[in-house]
């Protein structure tokens, strides 16, 4: 500690005297009403550009957390960081927030929710510490720390600004009026009292208790460029006065936790629960081994990819919420849940390392997805992904709406055996292209049975049910000393141009008695 700024030297040192004292803000931003054991959680982005997939897994853990004990969510843009700063940013973020399902609850009072326009909350926090002697003005030019730097790294020292290195952290009202009067503008620094031979404990809600050595450098709390806060700063602020209870973020905040624990020391407040999730990693398809994902190597790193890609967001919902809580699978499997937001995921229970994120897995549970839904959905998400991110062809894939249902009708009556062979929006659309003339290629590779084509198209009619139109197949099989299955084989081969179909019955119907006739006509 050292000695406190005058009010007024303070409202110089800032630029203008503090909106709030301390009691003003506690007011001002009271605790929460809210049942007990609910979670405050806040999703706390940069407005970088680009949302990462463990941004969304994160936020994911954010929001179920707040869900599931009728608590709230927030989202809140770290803007802080002018320089970084990339317009259209915080769309990309609200859009996959919506697309995900992932609603956040940004009560006014709590607010303003973007950190660029907290200044004045920052500025009287600030204000309170420099008037108790536990922060001070700090003058050091870039080029002058460049020197320390230099200096400490030469004789084998820490490197940053601490103890004797910090030049300014015990300036007189003189000194400091003098450097004011100059026209220079301070950051505004912590005066640390730690000492890094004595140990601070501090927890994870996953990993437990954690000891780390204190730390004894001032840091910046105030940038002298802009005047707005730094991350530490801004995280005290912020979740302490938004009444965060729980703080997710990226394991690579761990080794600034004790800085945290410190903060919230010096102002006698109670930290958040912290969780430090692990990166997602991915299995390198090159090597086999296991790494972190990539934002330049693997284009699933990129939420933007899963939506233009039309995965059923839901099923990444599905999955990320499984590598979160293993034991999802399985309540799912045994029909103990519906989905995941039914199913109470324990915070102890989030991976500490190495979370798996496999686009294999990813296409089953997308698949089981599909498979679950009603037709009408079905019909309803492909439509809206098509306009959305589809091709022109997709566009057109989908302009006769009673066709699209029909297709997609097929194999879908009997609960138990539906059909599995859907795992994107984009890729069903890519699975049914054959049904539109536009888009249909006759296989001209395959060694038809002309005769079979023959034979079966004169006898074919459209308003045959199932048994009547097999009786024929039947018997042109039996006319040309054939299997049925073979006759059926041909038929599938010019329907669809390929081996596999669903149900061929349905398939014909589906395409009609003119597509039919058409179809055969091109071969014979
Ligand atoms: N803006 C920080 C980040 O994107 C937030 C970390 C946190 O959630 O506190 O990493």
């Amino acid at each position: 500690m050292r000695d406190g700024l005058s009010k007024d030297l303070i409202t110089r040192v800032l630029g203008a005297a503090p909106k709030w004292t301390l009691e003003e803000l506690e007011a001002k931003f009271p605790p929460r009403q809210l049942e007990e054991g609910a979670f405050v959680t806040r999703f706390a982005p940069s407005p970088t550009g680009f949302m990462h997939i463990g941004n969304l897994y994160g936020a994911l853990i954010d929001y179920k957390l707040a869900q599931q004990s009728n608590g709230v969510f927030m989202l809140r843009i770290e803007d802080t960081d002018t320089k970084r700063e990339v317009s259209g940013a915080v769309e990309i973020v609200k859009n996959a927030m919506a697309s995900f399902g992932l609603q956040y609850n940004n009560d006014e009072k709590y607010g303003p929710y973007y950190q660029s326009k907290r200044k004045d909350i920052y500025h009287s926090v600030a204000a309170y510490l420099l008037e108790k002697g536990l922060a001070y003005p700090c003058f050091l030019k870039p080029t002058e720390m460049d020197e320390i730097r230099k200096k400490q790294t030469a004789a084998g020292f820490a490197t940053g600004i601490y103890g004797e290195f910090a030049r300014d952290r015990d300036l007189t009202d003189e000194e400091i009026i003098a450097h004011l009067d100059n026209g220079e503008v301070p950051s505004i620094r912590l005066y640390s009292n730690g000492n890094p031979e004595n140990r601070i404990y501090c927890k994870d809600a996953v990993r437990g208790s954690i000891s780390f050595p204190e730390n004894n450098e001032d840091l910046v709390l105030i940038k002298s460029n802009d005047g707005l806060p730094t991350y530490h700063f801004a995280h005290l602020v912020d979740d302490h006065f938004m009444r965060t209870t729980h703080v997710v973020r990226g394991e690579e905040w761990l080794p600034s936790l004790p800085l945290h624990y410190q903060l919230f020391r010096t102002m006698g407040w109670m930290p958040p629960l912290y969780i430090h999730t692990s990166t997602l990693d991915k299995i390198d398809s090159e090597t086999g081994k296991q790494r972190k994902m990539s934002k330049r190597k693997d284009a699933e790193c990129n939420v933007d990819f899963f939506l233009t890609e039309g995965w059923p967001t839901e099923a990444v919902i599905e999955y990320l919420g499984n590598i979160l809580a293993s034991g999802y699978e399985d309540a799912k499997m045994k029909g103990m849940v519906k989905n995941y937001w039914e199913y109470e995921m324990k915070p102890k229970k989030i991976p500490m390392s190495g979370a798996l994120f496999d686009m294999k897995k990813l296409e089953w549970w997308a698949k089981e997805y599909i498979a679950t839904l009603p037709v009408p959905d079905l019909v309803k998400f492909v439509v809206g992904w098509a306009k959305e991110y589809g091709s022109d062809d997709n566009k057109k894939q989908i302009a006769d709406i009673d066709y699209l249902t029909s297709i997609l009708s097929i194999e879908r009556d009997n609960p138990k055996r539906i059909r599995k062979d859907f795992i994107t929006w984009k890729q069903t659309l890519n699975e049914i292209a054959p049904f539109f003339d536009f888009l249909f290629v006759p296989n001209k590779e395959y060694e038809y049975n002309t005769d079979a084509l023959r034979e079966f198209i004169m006898t074919f009619d459209e308003n045959d049910d199932k048994d009547a139109w097999w009786q024929k197949i039947v018997c042109t099989a039996e006319k040309l000393g054939l299997k049925p299955g073979d006759v059926a084989m041909n038929l599938r081969v010019v329907m669809l141009g390929r081996t596999n179909t669903p149900d061929l019955y349905f398939v014909m119907q589906v395409l009609g008695a003119e597509r039919v006739r058409a179809r055969i006509n091109m071969i014979i």
